[in-house]
């Protein structure tokens, strides 16, 4: 019998008996650890058969096709451990996802117990080295086999090719529809964990039925699974949400409203902070600070086309009351109101989803000339969407929130320093944060479509333009072509915390649309009338999501500049009540945020206590400290300095507070 030309990586050739496995093959040359193979680039399993020349490679667990494998491979076995333990399940579909998997079932909820009982049943089928294998099956076959799972028939009748069969792959008494490949056998899927479950619905339909969702996580080793873990139980730690809770940063109140946050006084104290740090930046980048109503005319939004076409993600217009009167005296329904509403014959105002156009018509409010320009407006300025409530979280998925906004008014020259104007106020922000870790994405024209609004010139201006500003960031940067608003490209920035998790805050964005839409111009130096352009920017995306952020990345203990209690100070004693308020008092005199502890518990009970609300610096007085008017300090780290003078704390305290350093600098090292 002929053999047949198999070309290894190292680009050998061998010659193999036709009939031979892939796994075979491998084994042979690359020794074991293959979970799969690639024939001509193709994955397959690894008893395929070689019948003929090709090149062949091995695909390991570790590998990003591997993972992808090993995890579609445990959303199968989780499949099979959900139909022994609960035979009335029916699997629908269950794809691999970034860490893991997930299934959905058709099925009743399930507790935690119930999850815990099926990754154990998931374990026994790992020992039981049960294989793994492909079957190919015609229409009326594949019919029969899922004839009892009204999903699996709907994918047969639909997806598939009319009257076209199909593989399964079969592993002991459970069998899935699916093209594969996956792994030998049960044993390769060792390192899961079932993770959580949620609820679902058939083809992401609302309408159609309601699916349980199981989500795991899977690696190809141990300890990629428990780095896996570590990381999970760390950012439960760091959550805002519990963090919030705890340390009384926000508040969300049913009774408020869903995805209204509170900002409670010590929150608040953060946000302050960084509004002040922020309009300090923006001042000495010449903006200008305006204040503007949280709800505008429909007109208003009819002309920024806001409205009617992103109604969907704004709260329902409020229409005056004398006019819903008379309406309904007319008889008018609900959906005459609508209609009358969309079509702009009765006017009503919207809270308002966008600031652009209250600075819009700041910009209008007198005739402008190119002398007024670049016209740089900045608002902290409060927006409202309707996000689903099955989306609301914290403070990073809200209704209600602050952005940190201002839109700039310049000629087309100025786009390019205006533009690393916005980036360098990013710059400076994250380098006080320390948040050395973030990368920018730039959103560029898709050179295939037409839906872009300006001129091919400007366009290509404006996008040099945010390219050189976010090259010169020196971070890591990325063109993304396709991704730029239909208005004009924009600048994107990606923070990752201390966990490796990234965020997406705000955006700097190049518009050549809403001057258009409005009509915006000025008298340029040749006495000619010129259109501006403008640039929307909301470097950090709003107060809430950012604070949300920076609960998470610095845990709670915030830089001591942001510290809601920067002193905490702490009597031993009743007799050192006296000193305690002093000592308080000349700190909040030089505007050190300080709270007294002078009740009689111990004091190691009111360190305790104190320490979990994280204040910056813990401040022990007793006896010494009162006789020698000095104070025994301890940091966050544990770190103490005993008897410091005063004096030398208060203006340690105060330069560090003032140099918005990201450590704490006054306990000695010891
Ligand atoms: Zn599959
Ligand atoms: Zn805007």
């Amino acid at each position: 019998m002929s053999t047949v030309p198999v070309t290894l990586p190292d680009g050998s050739v061998h010659d193999i008996a036709p009939g031979v496995s892939a796994g075979e093959v491998l084994r042979d040359s690359l020794g074991k650890g293959a979970i799969a193979a690639l024939i001509d680039e193709v994955e397959v399993d690894l008893v395929t058969q070689i019948s003929s020349a090709c090149t062949i490679d091995q695909i390991l667990p570790d590998s990003e096709e591997g993972l992808h494998i090993l995890r579609h491979s445990c959303a199968h076995l989780l499949a099979q451990a959900v139909t022994q333990l609960h035979p009335e399940a029916k699997p629908t579909i269950g794809p691999p996802i970034e860490h893991g998997f997930y299934y959905d079932f058709h099925m009743e909820p399930l507790g935690e117990e119930e999850l815990r009982a099926i990754e154990k049943r998931m374990k026994q089928l790992v020992k039981q080295n049960l294989p793994l294998t492909r079957e190919e099956h015609d229409a009326p076959s594949l019919a029969a086999m899922f004839s009892d799972n009204p999903f699996k028939t709907e994918i047969i009748n639909e997806k598939l090719e009319a009257g076209a069969g199909s593989t399964v792959y079969r592993q002991g008494d459970f069998v899935d529809l699916c093209r594969g490949p996956h792994v030998p056998s049960t044993a390769a899927l060792r390192w899961f964990k079932l993770t959580s479950t949620s609820t679902a619905f058939w083809r992401a339909d609302s309408n159609r039925e309601q699916l349980v969702r199981i989500y795991g996580m899977c690696y190809g080793n141990k300890q990629d699974l428990q780095a896996r873990q570590t990381l999970l139980r760390e950012a439960g730690q760091r959550d805002h949400r519990k963090l919030g809770k705890d340390l009384q940063l926000f508040h969300v109140d049913e009774m408020v409203g869903q995805g209204l946050v509170l900002w409670t006084p010590r929150g608040s104290v953060v946000r302050q902070e960084l509004q002040d740090f922020i309009s300090e930046h923006l001042r000495r980048q010449g903006y200008d600070q305006v204040f503007t109503p949280h709800i505008g005319k429909l007109d208003l939004y009819r002309t920024s086309g806001h409205f009617p076409y992103y109604q969907e993600s704004q709260y329902p217009p409020l229409v005056a009351r004398d006019l819903m009167a008379k309406l309904a005296d007319e008889g008018c329904s609900c959906s005459d109101l609508s209609n009358l509403m969309q079509a702009g014959d009765i006017d009503g105002y919207l809270l308002k989803p966008m600031n652009c156009p209250h600075h819009i018509r700041i910009f209008s409010s007198q005739p402008r000339s190119y002398r007024d320009l670049p016209l740089r407006l900045a608002e902290f300025g409060t927006v409202y969407r309707w996000e689903q409530s099955g989306e609301i979280s914290g403070m990073t998925r809200v209704r209600g929130f602050t952005q940190d906004d201002a839109h700039l008014f310049v000629t087309e020259e100025q786009i390019a320093d205006e533009v690393l104007g916005c980036i360098e106020l990013v710059e400076i922000i994250f380098g006080t944060l320390g948040m050395d870790d973030y990368r920018v994405r730039v959103g560029l024209r898709d050179s295939d479509s037409d839906k872009y609004v300006g001129e091919e010139a400007a366009w290509v201006k404006a996008e040099e333009a945010c390219l050189q500003a976010a090259a010169s960031l020196g971070v890591e940067f990325t063109e993304e072509p396709g991704e730029a608003a239909f208005y004009g490209p924009k600048i994107d920035f990606v923070v990752r915390d201390v966990l490796g998790r990234e965020w997406q805050l705000g955006t700097v964005q190049v518009d050549y649309n809403l001057p258009e839409r409005f009509g915006l111009e000025y008298a340029g130096s040749d006495g000619e009338k010129h259109r501006p352009v403008m640039i929307h920017r909301a470097p950090f995306g709003s107060m809430e999501r950012f604070v949300g952020v920076l609960i998470e990345h610095f845990a709670g203990k915030f830089p001591t500049w942001l510290t809601p209690t920067q002193a905490h100070i702490i009597t031993i004693s009743e007799k050192h009540i006296e000193y305690a308020n002093e000592v308080a008092s000349v700190l909040r005199e030089v505007g050190v945020r300080v709270e007294v502890d002078d009740s009689d518990s111990t004091i190691g009970k009111k360190i305790r206590t104190h320490r979990k609300m994280h204040p910056a610096y813990l401040v022990v007085v007793g006896d010494d400290e009162a006789e020698n008017r000095t104070v025994s300090v301890r940091d966050r780290s544990g770190s103490q300095a005993n008897g410091m003078d005063l004096d030398i704390f208060i203006g340690n305290l105060t330069a560090e507070i003032a140099l918005r350093d990201p450590n704490q600098l006054i306990v000695p090292p010891e």
